[in-house]
């Protein structure tokens, strides 16, 4: 079976074809400044082919969309011979609200109950939804597929999801935490159990995804019992440009200080806090990393600050669980940053960890592996993750 994954972003679109038959990646890419000047589009054949870049007008999803499906049937590099070797479409969809705990077969009630949660997800489901007009347009009968970013979450009780507010703000706006990077959370746990050896039902796992955005799970028996991320993806640890955890009187306190509008409000959180706002040099952990510990204060800061939030949660978690076998590393940061995880794990043998710094050091790069000595009670993981393939299983499920 072949399956396009398509994740819509506001200006770009992120795609992977797989062969499901053989769960190999046919090819992949992502096209970039979608409604803007200097449009590009990467494609790349199988998983690790020599990326190409062509720079083409794309005005909208639907453009977009199109220029994929003519690069992976035309030309040298096509994977396909026509349009009708694809069995079916499979979307990130980011926002589900408490509708859906898995993923389902686009229909137009399905659609409605995404644009219904356009409010929870302004940014998000708009052009997660474009997508999937854009495919119904081009290919009218293919089957859709809608994967979010939520599902997995809704196995929370009220205890996790419900914020300490009056409650009619949850039964007439359903104002809740929902958790964000589920597909993500899932493929790491269920991974981590086939390393471990055990059944995903007898463990209890912590599992930290470290990307642009951040965010972290405490899962029981493979269920998510609680996670960082709440009503919105600003909740949490800090990330690159957003603040996570903040003392909410400060946002009234800012605001009335410097006189600033919900919009500069909402950007000054969103965008120029994190690592960025505290260091001022750079969102990305990279540009931090570089040189430490000698690079500058602030980027030690920030990196500490980073850093102490996530142990913090780790610490908290293990409460929620009652225990922990392993806790789990992935996405950018979490793949690939000895740093940040020895930063975290140091000093926490008494809870059971015992990094091993050696193998810290060697496991990134799309490496997977156990970091911690082989007396550590709780294991420690890096497992990068693999949200495109959760996307194309679930796909294939819902369709078969
Ligand atoms: P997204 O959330 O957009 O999917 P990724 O999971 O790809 O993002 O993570 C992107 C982040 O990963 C970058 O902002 C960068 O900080 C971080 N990152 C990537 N490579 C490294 C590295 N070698 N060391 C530290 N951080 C890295």
């Amino acid at each position: 079976m072949k399956i396009l994954v398509l994740n819509c972003g506001s200006s770009s679109i992120k795609y992977q074809l797989f062969d499901m038959t053989t769960t190999t990646v046919l090819a992949k890419g992502l096209v970039q400044r979608v409604g803007m000047a200097g449009s590009t589009i990467d494609y790349r054949k199988g998983d690790a082919g020599k990326k190409k870049v062509y720079e083409c007008d794309v005005l909208d999803h639907k453009i977009g969309i199109a220029k994929i499906f003519e690069l992976l049937t035309t030309g040298e590099e096509a994977v396909l011979k026509s349009l009708k070797e694809l069995d079916a479409v499979g979307h990130r969809i980011v926002h589900g609200g408490d509708k859906f705990s898995s993923s389902v077969l686009l229909t137009d009630e399905v659609k409605k109950a995404i644009r219904d949660c356009i409010v929870f997800a302004p940014l998000h489901n708009p052009p997660n939804l474009k997508g999937v007009e854009a495919v119904e347009d081009i290919l009218p009968t293919i089957r859709q597929v809608a994967v979010f970013d939520t599902a997995f979450h809704q196995t929370m009780k009220p205890e996790a999801y419900i914020y300490a507010i009056p409650y009619m703000f949850y039964e007439k706006h359903r104002i809740r935490r929902y958790g964000f990077h589920g597909t993500s959370h899932r493929y790491v746990a269920s991974r981590a159990a086939q390393l471990l050896g055990r059944p995903l039902n007898e463990l209890k796992l912590i599992t930290v995804h470290l990307g642009n955005g951040c965010s972290i799970c405490a899962i029981d028996k493979g269920q998510s019992v609680d996670t960082s991320m709440g009503h919105t993806p600003l909740e949490g640890l800090a990330m690159g440009t957003r603040c996570g955890d903040l003392d909410p009187a400060l946002i009234l306190h800012i605001m009335k200080q410097y006189e600033l509008t919900i919009p500069e409000m909402d950007n000054l959180l969103n965008k120029h806090s994190g690592v960025l706002g505290i260091s001022q040099i750079s969102s990305d952990l990279r540009d931090l990393e570089e040189d430490w510990p000698n690079k500058s204060e602030r980027a030690n800061l920030a990196l500490d600050v980073y850093s102490h939030r996530i142990k913090k949660y780790i610490g908290a978690y293990m409460a929620v669980l009652n225990g922990c076998d392993a806790v789990i590393w992935t996405a950018g940061v979490g793949e690939n940053s000895p740093i940040v995880r020895s930063i975290v794990h140091r000093d926490m043998s008494w809870l059971g960890i015992k990094l091993d710094f050696e193998k810290n050091e060697v496991t990134w790069r799309g490496a997977e592996g156990d970091i911690t000595t082989p007396d550590s009670k709780v294991k420690v993981l890096v497992i990068p993750t693999n949200e495109e393939l959760v996307i194309a299983q679930d796909t294939i499920e819902c369709v078969s």
